[in-house]
C-alpha cells in the first residue's frame, strides 16, 4: 500500500491546514484524500478550498459544505454553525462555490480497499454521527472494503473488527491485519473536539494506520475570526479543542 494521508473537517482554518500539509510533506507522503467539510466555522474558505483541490486526489462533501450550496440544510445547524455558514455563503467566491458543488458524497481507493465518506457508510446524506460502538458495529455491514475512513464528529478513533465480530478500539495507531476490518475517524484538521486543540489527521504508512497531531498558530486563526465577526464561542473553542 502506498503511503496515504487522510484529512477531514478543515472548516476554513488555513493555519491548521497549512501546518498539516507541511507535516505530510515532511513525512514524504504524496497521496492525500479529503473526507469533507472544507468550510464552515473558520475565516478562510476560499484559500482552504483552493489548497484542498490542489493537494487531494479525492474530495468529499461534508454537511457544512452542503449547507453553503443548499441553504435548506441550515435548519439542522445550531445558531453559531448557522451564522458561520451564512457568513461563508456571503464571503465565498463563485469559483469556490463551483468547487464545493463538485465534491462527491463518497469515494474509494479500490486498490487499497479503502472506502471514504464524511458521516457514515450506512447513510451518507443523513449526516449521522458514529458516537457509540453499536453504531460502529452496524456500519461495518455497509461497506465491502477493508477500511472505511470517516470524519464529521471531529473525534478521532480507530475501530478494528476481528473475524469473530469483536471490535477493538485504538486511540492512536494500529498495524493493519489482513484478517480484520477497520472504521477510522480521521479527526479534524480545523476544529478538534477531543480536548486536544492541536490539528488532527490520519496516515497509512508501513501498513500502519496512525492518527497524527500537529501544532498550529491557533491565535492567528482566532484573530482572523474576530476580524470577520464570526461568533465568539467558535473562536474560543479552538483554544480548548472542544
Ligand atoms: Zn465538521
Amino acid at each position: 500500500m502506498r503511503p496515504l494521508a487522510i484529512i477531514s473537517d478543515v472548516h476554513s482554518n488555513l493555519e491548521a491546514l497549512g501546518s498539516v500539509l507541511k507535516d505530510i510533506a515532511r513525512r514524504k507522503i504524496e497521496k492525500i484524500v479529503f473526507t469533507g467539510d472544507a468550510v464552515g466555522y473558520g475565516p478562510d474558505p476560499d484559500e482552504c478550498i483552493k489548497l484542498i483541490r490542489k493537494v487531494s486526489s479525492v474530495s468529499l462533501m461534508g454537511n457544512h459544505d452542503m449547507a453553503v450550496i443548499e441553504p435548506g440544510h441550515l435548519d439542522y445547524f445550531n445558531q453559531f454553525a448557522r451564522k458561520a455558514a451564512i457568513w461563508t455563503k456571503d464571503n465565498i467566491s463563485p469559483t469556490s462555490l463551483r468547487s464545493l458543488k463538485a465534491f462527491k458524497m463518497t469515494g474509494q481507493l479500490k486498490k487499497d480497499s479503502i472506502f471514504l465518506v464524511h458521516s457514515t457508510p450506512r447513510d451518507p446524506s443523513a449526516w449521522n454521527y458514529l458516537y457509540n460502538m453499536d453504531d460502529v458495529d452496524t456500519n461495518f455491514y455497509y461497506f465491502s472494503h477493508r477500511i472505511c475512513m470517516v470524519g464529521h464528529s471531529h473525534i478521532p478513533f480507530i475501530a478494528e473488527q476481528l473475524p469473530s465480530g469483536e471490535i477493538v478500539l485504538h486511540k492512536s495507531s494500529v498495524k493493519i491485519n489482513s484478517d480484520n476490518r477497520y472504521i477510522v475517524n480521521v479527526g479534524s484538521v480545523g476544529q478538534p473536539r477531543d480536548g486536544d486543540p492541536r490539528s488532527c489527521y490520519t496516515i497509512i504508512k508501513n501498513n500502519t494506520i496512525q492518527i497524527i497531531r500537529v501544532k498550529y498558530k491557533i491565535e492567528k486563526t482566532q484573530e482572523k475570526m474576530l476580524q470577520a465577526d464570526l461568533p465568539s464561542p467558535l473562536i474560543e473553542r479552538l483554544s480548548r479543542g472542544v
